[in-house]
């Protein structure tokens, strides 16, 4: 059933009621039927003209409007008071199969209180990159946002150039973020970011409410999951872009899609987006800058760790000691997973970093390196994985001592090869894949885009459709816009 949602019982200074807003021209380019079938929701009826209009400006059955949430945020490392949904809005909240509740937002349905100098509105080109990388983001088992439909309005947005207009919308567990505690923080307003937290502990960890410090439990719970979350994007190359602490939520879902991308080859220190000129959230960066995040909702949780602030500090930079223990844990098990390891031994960590940084001096393609690697435990033949390296010396040199790694396991070469390929996708979302869809959609041809979505839905199965293969230089894409 759908409801306008948990979110909107809070009190009103919590977000901005608004009232629909009708584009253009709206029309669905993708619905996302399994999605909205798991989420009770009849695709016939949001195909039809009732559905599209909800799809568009947030206009329930029941006569319920949209409301824009309120949010603050650290952008790029500096404060910024009042951000909040300026081009987006929460329509609504539905009950999934597994009983858990999913907030349903639009991003690009029209200007709110909070768009400042915005115009609320969003370009086709983005919607359709975060569908994508979205809808990957879920086959690749990374928690995140999905993408219930894209729609195009029929208006022109300014950008660097005129754009089509474009609208997602978006599922989530929730879209409250470490924003969204900062946002009352900063105001002095304590009581509103304890009625926050009740709202995140029973929406969203129900099981910390018997807790004896159930701030501090959700505290330690947020910065386990962020922890986590961050690993699997690291496991997977995925360069968010934009980590900000407004786009960091505290469900641990990956939200927010601006100028994210996944890496080619392997570069710790690889940038996509054009406006992160210092490099603050390269993909090496991305524990530390998540860490950072976490450091300021502890400040806005601070006075409800304790009454006494220095006790309150102590709690929150333990709990904050616990993120390396979790991020390292998650990535070296992941690390494990990827090469094939059902065992841990001492030496794994170093094993693993030697690869990475063969990989780095080489250039090596980060998603063929692994699928390659997966196929040399059933092969006799090296040379598709050696080929991936400038330096065949060095990486021979470290396969003989994975060979000797894994050979002291029992599993055999099948089983070993199976683990891999569960672990380690064939296809990502590469960059200039998701542009020259972008491309042909902007000349009116959807169905690269649709070829790409499906495709991406099964992203660890061998398949003969040439999207494993990186970029040429001619196609290699440097930087990703949001917009
Ligand atoms: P983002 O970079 O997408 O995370 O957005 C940061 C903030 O800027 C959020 O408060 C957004 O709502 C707002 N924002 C981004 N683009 C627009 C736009 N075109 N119109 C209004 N607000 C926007
Ligand atoms: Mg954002
Ligand atoms: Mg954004």
């Amino acid at each position: 059933m759908l409801t306008p949602g948990h979110y909107t019982t809070l009190p009103e200074n919590f977000f901005a009621r608004l009232s629909p807003r009708p584009v253009r021209k709206a029309e669905l380019i993708r619905l996302n039927k399994p999605l909205a079938a798991d989420l009770g929701l009849e695709s016939d009826w949001l195909s039809s003209d009732a559905g599209i209009a909800f799809l568009t400006t947030g206009a329930r059955p029941d006569g319920l409007g949209p409301v824009a949430m309120a949010y603050a945020g650290h952008q790029f490392g500096h404060f910024v008071p009042s951000l909040g949904d300026g081009r987006a809005m929460l329509i609504g909240e539905a009950r999934d199969h597994e009983g858990i509740l999913r907030d349903i937002h639009l991003k690009g349905s029209g200007p709110t209180p909070f768009s400042r100098r915005g115009d609320g509105r969003a370009a086709l080109g983005p919607v359709l990159r975060e569908y994508v990388i979205s809808e990957a983001m879920h086959a690749l088992n990374i928690p995140t946002t999905r993408a219930l439909a894209a729609l195009t309005t029929g208006e022109t947005v300014m950008r660097e150039t005129p754009m089509p207009g474009g609208i997602i919308a978006r599922v989530a567990q929730s879209h409250v973020r470490v924003g969204t505690f900062q946002y009352f923080a900063a105001q002095g307003d304590q009581d509103a970011v304890r009625i926050l937290a009740d709202h995140v502990i029973e929406r969203l960890y129900p099981e910390l409410s018997g807790a004896q410090n159930s701030y501090l439990a959700l505290l330690e719970a947020i910065i386990t999951r962020q922890a986590e979350l961050v690993a699997k994007w690291m496991l997977v190359g995925f360069v968010h872009g934009v980590m900000n602490t407004d786009n960091m939520a505290i469900s641990g879902e990956t939200i927010d899609f601006g100028p994210c991308a996944f890496l080619d080859e392997y570069d710790p220190g690889k940038v996509f987006s054009f406006i992160d000129e210092n490099g603050r959230y390269a993909y090496g960066k991305q524990p530390d800058m998540a860490l950072w995040n976490l450091g300021r909702l502890a400040e806005a949780l601070l006075p409800l760790l304790d009454q006494d602030r220095e006790q309150a500090i102590a709690l929150a930079r333990t709990a904050l000691m616990s993120f390396d223990d979790s991020f390292g844990a998650a990535y070296l098990d992941g690390w494990r997973r990827k090469l094939g390891f059902f065992t841990s031994e001492e030496q794994d960590a170093p094993l693993i970093g030697r690869l990475l940084t063969v990989m780095h001096q080489s250039g090596s393609d980060f998603t063929l390196t692994f699928r390659r690697l997966s196929d040399i435990t059933c092969a006799d033949d090296d040379t598709p994985f050696v080929e991936l390296f400038s330096d065949a010396d060095d990486i021979r040199s470290w396969l003989k001592d994975w060979q000797e790694r894994t050979g002291r396991e029992q599993q055999t070469d099948s089983e070993r090869r199976k683990a891999m390929h569960a672990a380690n996708p064939r296809i990502i979302p590469r960059n200039h894949q998701v542009e020259a869809v972008i491309q042909a959609a902007l000349k009116g041809d959807f169905n690269p885009f649709h070829m790409l979505v499906e495709a991406l839905a099964d992203p660890f199965s061998n398949r003969d459709d040439g999207l494993d293969t990186p970029p040429s230089m001619q196609e290699r894409i440097q930087n990703t816009f949001c917009g």
